[in-house]
């Protein structure tokens, strides 16, 4: 059975829990496709047929090292053997979001892992700094974050829908990250357009979750309800 594989917990995130969850080699041991961040909050993470991207908040985007850490993410082993699907007149995230609704009304308690292609007549994304410890909250650090808009982009988009049960320790509902076909552009889509959007989609009913093991996270209050803050920065 598949299984979607976690680094760390949204809300240990938000409350500034930045280090080392894992290693992105061990991150990918059995997964190839997801999302997510650095140590230090350092970049938006696209993984992408078994390689990490770091989207940096100067606009550029880097290889990864099978050393470097990863703070939090999704990721599976995606399955290409699935039927195919096109988008066209796609105008906005939130109307890409509504599309997408019939692929997962059947079953909204499971994750599903989406990767496709696309010709995005625009794409706005952000990244955010890294930073140094004391690390600040998600909410603080988002508040430098650095936006990008771009025009006529190609490029994927993978994402992770995720059951509402999941709140607190991953976003609820579908969360985008954008890498151009040049691998040269990327980050946390805040908004698209698109009028060829091609795309597969893996349910997954297995969830495998690490935890941190910094002290930190020991003293994390997780049971604190941070949706309307998670909504403000990941939405
Ligand atoms: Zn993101």
């Amino acid at each position: 059975m598949k299984t979607l594989i976690q680094a760390s917990t949204l809300n240990a995130l938000m409350l500034g829990n930045f280090d080392q969850t894992t290693t992105v080699k061990e991150f990918l041991h059995h997964a190839d496709t997801g999302i997510g961040t650095y140590t230090g909050l350092d970049g938006e993470a696209i993984f992408e047929d078994g390689v990490a991207y770091r989207a940096t908040a100067e606009g550029t985007v880097t290889q990864m090292k099978p050393e470097d850490g990863v703070a939090f993410g999704t990721v599976a082993e995606f399955d290409r053997n699935v039927p195919e699907h096109t988008f066209s007149n796609i105008e906005s995230l939130d109307q890409l979001r509504k599309e997408l609704e019939p692929y997962v009304k059947d079953n909204q308690n499971i994750f599903y892992l989406l990767k496709g292609q696309g010709e995005f007549t625009t794409m706005h994304v952000r990244s955010c700094f890294a930073c140094q410890k004391p690390y600040p909250t998600l909410s603080e650090a988002a508040s430098k974050q650095r936006e990008f808009h771009y025009e006529h982009v190609t490029g994927s988009l993978i994402a992770v829908y995720c059951p509402a049960y999941v709140e607190g320790i991953n976003l609820p509902g579908w969360h985008f990250h954008f890498l151009s076909g040049d691998k040269s552009k990327g980050g946390h889509v805040l908004g698209l357009s698109t009028n060829n959007f091609t795309f597969k989609l893996n349910p997954i009913s297995e969830f495998s979750l690490t935890l941190p093991s910094n002290p930190e996270f020991s003293k994390l209050n997780l049971c604190e309800d941070l949706s309307a803050k998670t909504a403000a920065v990941e939405g």
